[in-house]
């Protein structure tokens, strides 16, 4: 194929989820709001909505908005942490709707938990719900329900759950937005000959070795590895997904015009069980 046109076919996308990490809504300095980012952030997502596509935001950010709206240094406990997520929350989703309302669209806060998604009938009420907010056109913001998860029974990453929703509502791009340009041969924080890889065919042993490292980033959960089982369950479920970095959100429409930024891993559509998935969580 074509290396220049490889990506042209982005730019059907019908139904886009975007992971956003939680390192990329804040100041790394302080871990306190980047608001002009997440202005853009509104502004680049209303676009693509206006542009006829259903958007979907999994965004992080909980915990680490409630941890510095309390300025707590570190937290100790999962039940300091749930406190946080639920502080935070609302602060996340006020600062959403008051964006987006800028624009003239409406956003809703879907917090979902691994238990709703391992229930047949939850399942497909969270799927109606959504299916309702694109026919509104409604931006559906998504978490997990934190409060609420215990160690056994959680997501514990945005990574996984957004490729979760990504074949809940049947989505055909997964865009996660981190503080890494994409996919590397190893850690390029630590490694500096680390090698950047564009595009990726096939998941095999080989690439989920790779995955060992961590972002590096102090905020949020994802690391390499989390990215690559997203990239699993997305890419089976039919979607193509790509890694790329959130420093600056106009990245969206670079991505969406097939240009050649992030890693892509391709589609590879088969018999997709989510409960396989979710078992092995
Ligand atoms: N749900 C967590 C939060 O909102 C983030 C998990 C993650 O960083 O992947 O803080």
């Amino acid at each position: 194929m074509d290396k220049l046109n490889s990506r042209s076919h982005l730019n059907s996308k019908q139904r886009v989820v975007i992971k956003i990490g939680s390192s990329s809504l804040v100041h790394r300095k302080t871990g306190m709001l980047n608001l002009p980012k997440i202005e853009i952030l509104a502004r680049e997502v209303t676009d693509i909505r206006n542009s006829g596509k259903d958007v979907v935001i999994v965004s992080s950010g909980a915990i680490s908005v409630g941890k510095a709206a309390m300025g707590l240094k570190e937290l100790h406990s999962l039940k300091q942490k749930q406190a946080c997520a639920a502080i935070g929350q609302v602060r996340l989703m006020m600062l959403y709707q008051k964006f987006f309302s800028e624009y003239g669209l409406n956003t809703a806060q879907l917090l979902l938990t691994k238990e709703t998604m391992l229930n047949g009938e939850s399942r497909i009420n969270a799927r109606n719900t959504f299916e309702e907010l694109f026919g509104l056109g409604v931006i559906p913001i998504v978490n997990e329900n934190d409060t609420v998860e215990t160690y056994d029974i959680r997501f514990g990453d945005n990574d996984r759950l957004s490729a979760i929703v990504t074949a809940l509502v049947h989505a055909d791009l997964l865009i996660l937005l981190s503080d890494i340009k994409g996919l590397y041969t190893d850690d390029p924080n630590e490694n500096p000959d680390a090698e950047f890889i564009p595009e990726v065919d096939l998941i095999d042993e080989t690439l989920l070795k790779m995955g060992k490292g961590s972002t590096g980033s102090s905020f949020g959960t994802g690391g390499m590895s989390t990215k690559l089982s997203a990239a699993q369950i997305a890419t089976s479920a039919g979607a193509d997904m790509i890694i790329a970095h959130s420093e600056d959100f106009r990245i969206l429409h670079e991505i969406l015009d097939g240009k050649e930024c992030g890693t892509l891993f391709r589609a590879h559509p088969h018999e997709f069980y989510m409960m396989d998935y979710l078992e092995k969580m």
